[in-house]
């Protein structure tokens, strides 16, 4: 059988109405069943704020029909989301708030919280088993592990790295506590720049395994000691510590996937997923920068099996646009593997509504 993806074509960005009850319908078409969340629920509404400087990420306005029909189900309904691997401001629970609040994201605005389910510093996790090809256990954020039920929202983009930014990625490397992002991303070691490192000694101090001496004033890695949890180049305020994102593109690919199974295990049937068709750019919101659209602006799409709706994101949008940009990396690698791994399905039916 095919999995369900709905339509609602939105004719007017720019009109905050037109997007919020468009959302709030496509919501009530969507097949999420009577107990999706359950009185006292903690239902999570999982999306990113963007990087300071960017301005495709989801606006909070644009939620508060969805966000007013949910609170009637449950009083603890939250957004959700986790800090960032790469040093920037949304690597740490303040910085991220902040930024967040910059976007129009806090308890004013929205009406209810927003956790950042894998803590102060990314160091909040919980392990949970998956059946994939390369993991047996994916490290989640704890907050995410602990909810009852979660909306994936979804900017959806192209991306350097995954080809697609959508679902699949919101979930899987959106999900992840920091340690389950570098086990995504990379499995070398951190490199040290020495021009760079002014000796302070703050990754010493954050090395969870003493792996970080200092000598001559400069940082030094004891490799054989090092776990890649990347806490070392968050703490470096030189840029002194980067890791080397080498993993290559498939690998990258199918790891997100299996994180994103990860999620689907937590939630099984209490998982619904949403993209936004819309500034659809060639690098995802997490780049601090505008970027013009490739395509015209389609609407927002809805459902509850995340490979299916990726799927029907990259039909859309046409999947030679995304190959355009990134010749060398193929979306569809994703979808693949999600198929593979027993996520969801990549045969679909389109219902417009
Ligand atoms: S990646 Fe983690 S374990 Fe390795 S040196 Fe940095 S802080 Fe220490
Ligand atoms: S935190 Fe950065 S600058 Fe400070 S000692 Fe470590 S590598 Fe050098």
């Amino acid at each position: 059988m095919k999995s369900r993806v709905y339509l609602k074509r939105i004719s007017d960005w720019t009109s905050v109405d037109e997007i919020k009850k468009g959302l709030l319908s496509l919501w009530q078409h969507m097949d999420t069943g009577d107990t999706f969340i359950n009185k006292g629920d903690f239902a999570a509404l999982k999306l990113t704020f963007g990087e300071e400087g960017s301005s495709g990420y989801i606006k909070a306005g644009w939620l508060s029909d969805l966000i007013e029909s949910l609170r009637q189900k449950t009083e603890n309904l939250f957004v959700i989301e986790t800090n960032t691997l790469y040093r920037e401001k949304r690597s740490n629970a303040v910085g991220h708030l902040k930024v967040a609040h910059l976007h129009g994201y806090d308890i004013q605005t929205l009406g209810i919280p927003i956790i950042i389910a894998d803590g102060l510093k990314g160091r909040s996790s919980q392990n949970v088993s998956i059946r994939g090809d390369h993991l047996d256990s994916v490290k989640l954020a704890k907050a995410v592990s602990e909810s009852d039920a979660i909306i994936s929202l979804s900017h959806v983009t192209g991306h350097c790295q995954t080809g697609l930014a959508g679902t699949l990625k919101n979930l899987g490397m959106g999900c992840a506590a920091r340690s389950g992002k570098l086990v995504q991303h990379s499995k070398t070691l951190p490199e040290i720049t020495l021009e760079k490192c002014i000796g302070c000694g703050s990754c010493m101090e954050v090395c969870p395994v003493n792996a970080i001496g200092l000598k001559r004033k400069k940082a030094i890695l004891v490799k054989e000691r090092c776990i890649g949890c990347g806490e070392c180049t968050v703490s470096c305020q030189s840029g002194a510590i980067e890791i080397k994102y080498d993993e290559s593109i498939v690998k990258l690919q199918e790891k997100m996937v299996e994180y994103a199974l990860g999620v689907k295990n937590i939630f099984k049937s209490k998982m619904a997923c949403i993209n936004f068709l819309y500034n659809i750019t060639k690098n995802c919101d997490c780049m601090s920068k505008n970027e013009a659209s490739l395509v015209p602006d389609i609407g927002i799409i809805g459902g509850m099996d995340p490979v299916a709706l990726d799927k029907a994101s990259l039909d859309l949008v046409g999947l030679d646009t995304f190959k355009k940009i990134f010749p060398e990396v193929d979306p569809l690698i994703q979808i693949r593997h999600a198929e593979k791994v027993k996520l969801g399905s990549s045969e679909y039916e389109v219902i417009e509504i």
